[in-house]
């Protein structure tokens, strides 16, 4: 599959905001958002006027690369989004949302997306006592979210253990006993991305 392999930090900056990509490193002052806000590259500083499609594509670009996704991943959510019930923008947020990999994100077991998307990969995680090493698989109100048994050894998983861990309330995680659960479908509210959704709706619908 195809991967980016670039510094994650530059993705921040040239978007313009935090995309968390980096695990702690994000809430301290080595950040490059920090350290250097501005688009890298040796026009980084200068002000060029930015069209509506710039705007919008920069506003996909944000939340594609937030989530760690190829075009075509993100391409897929956005279209899957169009035939549900609802509003397409919100839709679309709540399916990244319930990425399983984001899940793991979210309830604190992997520090960034792209680590947690690794512990899914490698067969760490179950969902309803059955292993899924499928970081797109997209859970349900009711799931049950654990690591697997055998692998609650490990110094990531154990390390864990009794923390006090800051979550969306639509999810709950007991660190103790390395079980969460999908209490109830992410909201608007619940995503803290500063995200403008119209824009990617309205770029997609050219
Ligand atoms: Fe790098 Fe994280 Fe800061 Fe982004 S938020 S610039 S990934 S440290």
């Amino acid at each position: 599959m195809a991967k980016y392999t670039e510094a994650d930090c530059r993705l921040c900056r040239r978007e313009g905001c935090k995309l968390f990509l980096k695990g702690d490193r994000c809430i301290s002052p080595k950040c490059a958002m920090e350290k250097r806000p501005v688009v890298p590259g040796q026009h980084g500083l200068g002000r060029k006027k930015v069209t509506d499609y710039g705007q919008q594509l920069r506003e996909k670009q944000k939340v594609k690369r937030a989530y760690g996704l190829l075009e075509k991943q993100f391409r897929q959510s956005y279209e899957k989004a169009t035939r549900m019930k609802g509003v397409v923008g919100e839709n679309m947020l709540s399916l990244l949302e319930r990425r399983l990999d984001n899940v793991v994100y979210r309830m604190g077991i992997g520090d960034s997306r792209s680590e947690s998307r690794q512990i899914v990969n490698h067969g760490h995680i179950c969902v309803n006592g059955h292993v899924v090493n499928i970081p797109s698989y997209t859970v349900k109100v009711g799931d049950v979210i654990s690591i697997k048994e055998s692998r609650q050894d490990i110094e990531k998983f154990k390390q864990l253990k009794g923390i006090k861990i800051v979550m969306p309330k639509w999810l709950e995680f007991d660190s103790n006993k390395l079980v969460g659960k999908i209490n109830a479908l992410p909201k608007r509210d619940d995503i803290d991305l500063n995200i403008q959704e119209h824009m990617i709706i309205e770029l997609y619908s050219r």
